[in-house]
């Protein structure tokens, strides 16, 4: 059937989400998030989703990535903590999950034979924890479709509408692709923010939600990866897998539209969605 269950996502909204931070909070309060993200070839995407989530308000961030690339992510982000994988070129292997209070897999991560296997393995060991899976994480679940049926509980999947047809089949006009949408988040019972000039989140009770803010400033590389750290980052604050998706989306779009505001949507790099993260807070509280 299709959906009937359809909401704007307004300021009101996600203003109601926000947690406040209490006084005697300390940085175990806002959870210790773990990232694996980056390849050889794509740090970016780990420097760039790195930042976001930190600048979304994780209190503790501990990010994989290949070996030989830590001094280039320090100093593109002192805040985090490093956790080297043994190989130098992709994701092969990663510590001890029971650390952290939520996971981040995919941006910039390339499809290597054992990163698929090592991804699948993670799949298993994670089973309860929160999860955003972007990128090459849905990449990989796309060409191994065996894997969706190991998703944690109520992971949150972000596609690009490229990803989506990957992981769902094509469609030929929105209608479908929303019925496509709402289908794939109730069977596989993940939240799934499908991402485009109107971002829709899907959850896996038939609910859906249309984002209200963004720009076409925000059609450049590594947008995406911002968003992943953002979400990420909410979730190891504790918000719940709805609201972080919701919250999420919102708190990107809101910063890409201050960012175009201050300098343009030719200008907007995801580097400036990052920086104007706290005035999208600051828009909200
Ligand atoms: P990705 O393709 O993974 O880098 O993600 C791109 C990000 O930019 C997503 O969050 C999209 O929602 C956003 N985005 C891309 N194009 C537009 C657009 N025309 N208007 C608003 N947001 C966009
Ligand atoms: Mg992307």
């Amino acid at each position: 059937g299709f959906p009937s269950n359809m909401h704007f996502i307004t300021n009101e909204m996600a203003s109601k989400m926000l947690y406040k931070r209490r006084k005697f909070a300390h940085k175990g309060t806002f959870g210790h998030c773990y990232l694996i993200a980056g390849s050889q070839k794509m740090l970016g995407a780990a420097i760039l989703s790195s930042k976001a989530c930190m600048k979304t308000g994780a209190g503790l961030l501990t990010t994989h990535i290949p070996a030989g690339l830590q001094t280039a992510l320090n100093i593109a982000v002192p805040e985090v903590m490093i956790d080297q994988d043994s190989n130098t070129e992709c994701f092969t292997q990663y510590s001890s999950i029971t650390n952290y209070d939520a996971i981040g897999v995919g941006p910039g991560l390339g499809t290597n034979t054992t990163t698929i296997a090592t991804l699948a393995q993670l799949l298993t060991d994670a089973r309860r924890m929160p999860m955003v899976i972007d990128a090459d994480g849905l990449n990989i679940l796309a060409y191994n479709k065996e894997l969706l049926k190991t998703l944690p509980k109520f992971a949150i999947l972000t596609p690009h509408p490229k990803e989506f047809e990957r992981l769902a089949g094509s469609w030929n006009n929105d209608i479908e692709k929303i019925e496509r949408l709402y289908q794939f988040a109730k069977e596989h019972s993940a939240y799934i923010v499908l991402k485009g000039a109107h971002t829709i989140v899907a959850s896996p009770d038939g609910r859906l939600w249309f984002a209200s803010v963004g720009n076409p400033g925000m059609a450049t590389a590594g947008s995406g990866d911002v968003l992943t750290g953002i979400i990420l980052s909410l979730l190891g604050q504790g918000y719940s897998p709805e609201e972080a998706s919701i919250l999420g989306v919102h708190l990107h779009g809101l910063a890409g539209d201050i960012a175009a505001k201050e300098e343009s949507q030719e200008a907007l790099i995801a580097s400036s969605i990052v920086d104007s993260i706290g005035r999208a807070f600051k828009f909200l509280w």
